[in-house]
């Protein structure tokens, strides 16, 4: 029989590791599938998805910009996905209804939490950013019962909207970056994507607390202008987002094929 086709959609794509990272989850867990990475526009979302399908598509990872429009187009959602407000795994199942799912936040929490060893609970965690990834990790964040989580972020309105979406979770709390002046925090996540430019958010010289992490939601083959803040700064750990990235995948990879693949050797292998 034919191998079952995967594929991520996105825009731009060219970079994309996933085609890579879910080879090797391929061959490790000895699953047969094809797995291709799709440049699509916004404007052609609708369209490439019906033209995959139809191709005998299984399923589908959406990263920027179109996390969003395959929320709207997932006729069933985990509870996750819809807290979030966006889909990163997209499924058909036998009845070819098209299931929706997030697995961002699980993928850094894991990362965190496993492959970091970093736990957060009674943690006090700083969130940078309020856009789709910020929303996607809040979520499984919270789970973990950190004592309390600060959204900072350059739109303050934006900030205080998230807050007021998880606030049932637990304890969040918004503000701009200039009132992080004082504060301290045991973990700082960025999902701001200032550091696609090679910048950062303005943030005080004394943020960390003694050995707090930090956590940059983007990853590069060199540190990333977050990661370097932090090393410069006195954490105790400052690494990319390469783990989440793989953690993610993983998880997708269980939803599709129900076998959940070794991450360690993947995230090794990456690095290299
Ligand atoms: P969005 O465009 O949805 O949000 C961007 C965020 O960055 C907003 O909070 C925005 O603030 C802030 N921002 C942008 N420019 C600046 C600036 N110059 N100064 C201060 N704040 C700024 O992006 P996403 O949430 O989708 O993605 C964020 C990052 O996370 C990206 O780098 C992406 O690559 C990474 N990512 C990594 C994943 C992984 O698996 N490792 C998974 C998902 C995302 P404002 O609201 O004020 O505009």
């Amino acid at each position: 029989p034919e191998p079952d086709r995967y594929a991520v959609f996105g825009h731009p794509i060219g970079h994309s590791r996933s085609p890579q990272i879910h080879r090797l989850f391929a061959e490790q867990t000895g699953e047969a599938l094809v797995y291709t990475a799709q440049d699509v526009p916004p404007e052609c979302f609708a369209t490439a998805l019906r033209v995959f399908r139809a191709g005998g598509g299984a399923g589908l990872n959406c990263t920027v910009p179109l996390k969003e429009q395959a929320f709207e187009a997932a006729q069933v959602l985990s509870d996750r996905a819809r807290l979030s407000g966006a889909v990163n795994t997209l499924w058909w199942d036998r009845d070819d209804v098209l299931h929706g799912d997030n697995t961002d936040g699980v993928g850094l929490v894991r990362d965190l939490t496993v492959n970091l060893e970093v736990a957060l609970t009674g943690k006090r965690v700083l969130l940078l950013g309020a856009g789709g990834s910020a929303r996607g990790v809040l979520g499984p964040l919270l789970a973990e019962r950190p004592e309390a989580i600060v959204i900072a972020n350059r739109t303050v309105s934006r900030a205080e909207e998230l807050a007021r979406r998880f606030a049932a979770l637990g304890q969040v709390a918004a503000c701009g970056f200039a009132a992080l002046e004082g504060c301290r925090f045991d973990v700082v996540i960025n999902a701001t994507s200032t550091s696609l430019q090679g910048e950062l958010p303005p943030l005080p010289d004394d943020l960390l607390a003694p050995g707090a992490v930090c956590y940059d939601l983007m990853y590069a083959d060199v540190p990333t202008a977050f990661v370097r803040w932090g090393l410069d700064h006195g954490a105790g750990l400052s690494v990319d987002g390469l783990g989440m990235l793989v953690e993610q995948a993983a998880e997708a990879f269980r939803i599709w094929r129900g076998v959940r693949p070794q991450t360690a050797p993947v995230i090794a292998c990456l690095r290299r």
